[in-house]
């Protein structure tokens, strides 16, 4: 029996009109097999395909959904907002409430500059990184994604696992000259990258718990490690918090892992739903920025009301609730009933997790960087997905993507999830 025969005519008209039917590549299904189901309806953890059907969603359309779909506060502030105008590209009193909130829940920011995408705010942060320092080197990691601006498309994770630098086409080798890529979790690397390049590098980037090859977490001391180095060699530090912002904490894994970066990024969760980024850090940076500074960074929607009263509510809401201390539960019960799961089914599968991000590997072995990653199994990940999918759960369909908790989920929602993985594993 097909269950979805209108996502079906659908996703035949898509392709006839998007390249690949998808306007984000991940969203295809070509990691697991099959093909997409198209969405018309979410509230809270769930969503509901256009035939009807329900599933329970960990993606949270990948990360801003902290508070689940359709929060009545955000829908609110939304429709207010929309009521007195979308867009004046003249300042507006929302985006200085929004800024003030930014600086106040995470103390490395001092300055924020507001924009409408995760993307533009890793461009922008290094941008500024090379304005501040004069110096072109940056420094990343292998299976951190940072957006797709050219210089940063190098070994980025999920959407490019494939070898080779740069890795679109289309991006002149020119563009990726002063990027390094670096393993994750390994200071040797980049104690000879430094000696190698000395004076040279602006900064690194990097995802300070990483979760676009899936999800690993630094090693003990390293994030430590590269505030030191980075600091000695007079670099910027960079956190990506695009994923992890206001998700890991009310500070993000700066605040959980307790380092104090130069710059950060953020962009999912601050949007409460809308396309919204930022990037910001110590003062004496950003007023490098335009128009104090020589480094242009602009944007017709920047700022845009709708976006920040949609961001404002998210995060008013959050601080307004025990958000934080819920998903950790969640998150922890998740792990406890996952590991439990793949053991009762001789499974061998690596659950990491933190707060409310998670990834299940297809591996005997440690997942500490993107190579341990790409030694899971990934034909075995698409059966699992499916198996999940056909019991109305839905998790990223990729083994390098991770999965997301929000506070729409329920006790009773992870127990389904975890009895479902018990047979689809014994399954497999
Ligand atoms: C999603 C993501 C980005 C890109 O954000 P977009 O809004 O998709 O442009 C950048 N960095 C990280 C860590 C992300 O997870």
């Amino acid at each position: 029996m097909n269950l979805r025969p209108e996502s079906e005519k659908l996703f035949a008209e898509a392709l006839k009109y998007i390249p690949g039917g998808v306007n984000s590549p991940v969203r295809a299904f070509r990691a697991v097999g099959g093909q997409p189901f198209f969405v018309n309806r979410a509230q809270g953890a769930r969503v509901w395909d256009v035939d009807g059907n329900e599933y329970l969603d960990y993606v949270g359309t990948w990360g801003p959904a902290i508070l689940g779909h359709a929060h009545p506060r955000i829908i609110e502030a939304v429709r207010t907002a929309a009521m007195a105008g979308t867009s004046f590209g003249i300042p507006n009193p929302l985006e200085v409430r929004l800024a003030k909130l930014i600086c106040a829940w995470v103390p490395s920011v001092q300055k924020v500059r507001l924009c409408n995408s995760g993307t533009e705010a890793t461009m922008s942060a290094i941008r500024l990184a090379r304005g501040f320092t004069r110096r072109d080197l940056i420094i990343k990691f292998d299976g951190c994604y940072h957006g797709h601006a050219d210089s940063l498309l190098v070994k980025a994770g999920s959407g490019a696992l494939t070898f080779g630098a740069p890795d679109s086409a289309g991006v002149p080798a020119a563009f990726t000259q002063h990027t390094r890529v670096l393993p994750f979790n390994d200071p040797e690397a980049v104690k000879a990258a430094f000696a190698a390049h000395k004076g040279q590098v602006a900064g690194i980037i990097l995802e300070p718990v990483p979760g676009n090859a899936g999800l690993y977490l630094p090693q003990p001391g390293y994030l430590e490690f590269l505030r030191e180095i980075t600091a000695a060699n007079g670099a910027l530090l960079i956190f990506d918090e695009v994923m992890t912002g206001f998700r890991l904490a009310r500070g993000g894994a700066q605040e959980r892992f307790g380092i104090t970066p130069d710059l950060s990024c953020f962009g999912k969760v601050i949007g409460g739903g809308l396309p919204v980024g930022a990037f910001g850090g110590r003062a004496e940076i950003m007023d490098h920025l335009a128009p104090l500074g020589p480094v242009y960074q602009a944007g017709t929607l920047s700022g845009n009301p709708l976006a920040m009263a949609a961001g404002l509510a998210a995060l008013e809401e959050l601080a307004a609730s025990d958000a934080y201390a819920k998903l950790e539960q969640l998150g922890a019960a998740l792990e406890a009933g996952m590991r439990a799961a793949a053991r009762a089914a001789g499974v061998p599968m690596q659950f990491q997790r933190c707060g409310s991000l998670f990834c299940g590997y297809f591996t005997a072995g440690p997942v500490r960087n993107v190579s341990e990653a790409l030694a899971s199994d990934r034909a075995r990940f698409g059966k699992y997905f499916h198996g999940l999918l056909a019991e109305g759960i839905y998790l990223a369909p990729s083994p390098f993507e991770a999965g997301f908790l929000s506070t729409a989920h329920t006790p009773a929602d992870i127990e389904r999830t975890v009895a479902a993985a018990g047979r689809v594993l014994a399954a497999l």
